[in-house]
């Protein structure tokens, strides 16, 4: 028994030994590391495609810098239209004081400043005509000779159209934070660009009610006297509101509401005037 157990394993453990360590084993050993060679090449070439795929992408299109902004619209056969921009009040008279003591004057200057900005920018064929341009004004101390100048540089300058900037104010009603439009009845231009103007508002996320008030129900004599053109009287929110006093007078704000304003004349004067 033992002899033959010996034998046995004699005679198999060698042969079985030397088979594996000189074929098999290194055998297998080729085979793994293959397939891993062939696994690590397939990712690299993975890779490698990405890399190339992701520098094309960059060759065509080049970082993009919003192309929607650079394009080029030919503006030189814009309208040549005349507009008097009315900054209210100045000089000896500051007009409303707001509950946190705002000078009306000194910001509906602001409003009408950059709306002619933004209107130009739009429409360089446009000319523009200030009734002041700072705080020094061309007529005399007074209200009447005031209104009436205010009136006289519109018509001197032939202007086609006439808008007015001011800012409200309310004692009896501090609550009150409308903005609100002024007209006359029959001036359906002016009407349509108030209505114009609020929708541009509401876009840009001013989110105010707003009036529409028929002069002859509320005298002003910028308005009601200016027969020959349409002419809006925008009063842009109330300054005895303090929280929306804060709000009329940030520059953000004033820029919105001008810019809004611009946008909604020159729809108008693109579409109507040739
Ligand atoms: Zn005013």
């Amino acid at each position: 028994m033992q002899s033959q157990k010996k034998i046995k394993k004699a005679h198999k453990k060698p042969s079985n030994k030397k088979n594996q360590s000189r074929y098999k084993q290194p055998k297998k050993k080729s085979h793994f590391t293959r397939r891993q060679r062939r696994h690590f090449q397939l990712a690299a070439g993975g890779v490698v495609l990405l890399f190339i795929l992701a520098l094309l992408v960059h060759l065509l299109f080049p970082s993009q810098p919003a192309p929607t902004t650079k394009k080029t619209v030919d503006t030189s056969q814009y309208p040549h239209v005349t507009i008097c921009i009315d900054a209210g009040h100045g000089g000896y008279d500051g007009g409303n004081v707001g509950v946190n003591g705002s000078i009306e004057k000194d910001y509906t200057i602001q409003y009408a400043k950059y709306f002619g900005k933004y209107l130009k920018a739009m429409n360089p064929n446009i000319r523009l005509v200030y009734t002041r341009e700072d705080d020094n004004v061309s007529w005399d101390s007074n209200e009447d000779s005031d209104l009436k100048a205010r009136v006289k540089i519109a018509n001197e300058a032939k202007a086609d159209y006439f808008i007015s900037f001011h800012l409200y104010s309310s004692e009896q009603n501090p609550k009150l934070d409308d903005y609100g439009f002024f007209y006359r009845g029959n001036d359906q231009v002016s009407y349509d660009i108030a209505q114009s103007i609020a929708k541009n508002l509401k876009q840009a996320g001013w989110n105010y009610n707003y009036t529409m008030t028929d002069v002859a129900t509320y005298p002003l004599y910028v308005i009601s006297d200016q027969k020959e053109r349409p002419s809006l009287l925008f009063e842009v929110g109330y300054s005895s509101n303090a929280k929306q006093e804060k709000a009329i007078t940030n520059t953000k704000n004033i820029k919105k509401i001008a810019k809004a304003s611009a946008k909604a004349y020159h729809n108008y004067i693109l579409k109507h005037n040739k």
